[in-house]
């Protein structure tokens, strides 16, 4: 072992020992947000930007959120990229347009997209419900995800909640109901609250923190 490399090691323990519990209390929270079926209408494998419609009171609720010092991270499965029916760079317009949208009706910002452009055959290690996607932005954004949420519209979402270690919502829209209605039983990650669209979501995980505080 080199000096240098001990030196490093010895200044990172020293660093760690002294500062736990303020940077703990520092850490950033967030809502985890799917994109489709969730922030905007579900459309099989989208692929025109024109298309994109965000649910009502989507925008109006995230600016909530984000006043309420959440970070708001968009993180999605886009298969469609590995089964070759959508280019990525289609992808990145859908995600501008959506933004647009966001901000010319409510000022909402996103601060992160993150998706998955693989095949569910790939089996990488990003898609949903893996959870390296809230891994990495946890680690960008300074993010606890123990005191931040999942929000999204299938089994998959409340699973990856439970895999980061965060509470997952689920909502009602796009593919919700269906799953909700073939949620497997006996299984500890349901979600901990169903909420009928993203703004009941996000006004109920608000509202509850006003009561925690
Ligand atoms: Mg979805
Ligand atoms: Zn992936």
């Amino acid at each position: 072992m080199s000096a240098l490399t001990f030196s490093r090691s010895y200044a990172q323990a020293l660093r760690r020992s002294a500062a736990p519990p303020l940077r703990r209390a520092l850490k950033n929270r967030a809502i985890f947000l799917d994109r489709d079926g969730t922030i905007i209408h579900e459309a099989h494998y989208l692929r025109d930007p024109r298309k994109v419609k965000l649910y009502r009171g989507a925008a109006k609720a995230l600016k909530q959120a984000e006043r309420s010092g959440f970070k708001l991270i968009i993180v999605s499965n886009q298969s469609g990229i590995g089964r070759g029916w959508v280019c990525e760079k289609t992808v990145d317009r859908i995600h501008n347009k959506m933004k647009r949208l966001l901000s010319a009706s409510s000022g909402a910002r996103l601060d992160a997209v993150y998706f998955c452009p693989h095949a569910p055959w790939d089996h990488c290690p990003c898609r949903k419900p893996k959870p390296l996607l809230v891994r990495q932005a946890c680690r960008r954004f300074n993010i606890d995800p123990r005191r931040s949420f999942v929000i999204g519209d299938k089994i998959a979402d409340i699973k990856l909640a439970k895999a980061a270690g965060s509470t997952g919502v689920l909502v009602l829209t796009g593919h919700g109901r269906e799953e909700w209605a073939r949620w497997p039983k006996n299984k500890n990650w349901k979600p901990i609250y169903v909420a009928g669209s993203l703004f009941t979501a996000i006004r109920w995980i608000v509202g509850r923190e006003k009561l925690v505080k």
